[in-house]
Order: C-alpha cells, then structure tokens, then sequence
C-alpha cells in the first residue's frame, strides 16, 4: 500500500506549514490525488487518522481532492485532457508527443487553519 508513505508524507507536509504560520490547531487540510497516480483516496482516509495521532493536526478533517490528468502537447503546444476514444492523442494536431502537467502525483494544496 503506497498510499501509506503518500500519507505520511502529506502529514510531515502539513506539519510543517503549520510550524512555519505558528498556527495551534487545523481545521482541515486539502490533498489533491492526481488520476494517474494509482493512489485510492479510500486508502488515504483510511490510514490518515492513524497518520496524525498525537500531531498537531490530529482532529483535523482530510480532504482529498481527484485531479484529473492534463497533458500538453509537444508538437503544437496545446493542453488537453487525453481521453482513450482518442488513444490519448493531441485534438488540436493529433500529435503523440505530449506530456503530462497535472494528475500526476498527490500534493498537499491547502491548509486551513482554526481561528
Ligand atoms: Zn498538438
């Protein structure tokens, strides 16, 4: 299961911003999963409470947010979501060079801090 160290990661992440903005205590922080990264935001709830026992951001909520996969083209510099009814080629100039700019892997892209 990688979505354990993925977890365990974002946490360490957290953390570490919310040292950095002094804040006491966190209401939520945002996790976005990108579509090809294979991780399963089940497994990221999952093990998330376990992740943040006696951490400053226990009882704070996860929220996991699914990016879907973008990719930009190399030959006419469009970006566009691949879609398999294409075989993931460029709309703009069917090239097959393209590569992918967002939903790759999983990021921290939000704390939320209680006041
Ligand atoms: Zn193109």
């Amino acid at each position: 299961m990688h979505e354990m160290s993925y977890i365990a990661r974002m946490v360490e992440l957290a953390i570490d911003v919310a040292k950095q903005s002094n804040a006491e205590r966190i209401k939520n922080i945002v996790v976005q999963i990108g579509k090809t990264s294979g991780v399963m935001p089940y497994y990221m709830y999952k093990y998330y409470p376990e992740a943040v026992k006696g951490t400053i951001l226990e009882g704070a909520e996860l929220v996991c947010e699914e990016v879907p996969v973008k990719a930009l083209c190399e030959e006419c510099g469009a970006e566009y979501l691949p879609v398999r009814e294409n075989n993931y080629l460029c709309p703009e100039c069917g090239g097959r060079k393209a590569h992918i700019i967002e939903g790759k892997g999983v990021t921290l892209k939000n704390i939320v801090v209680e006041d």
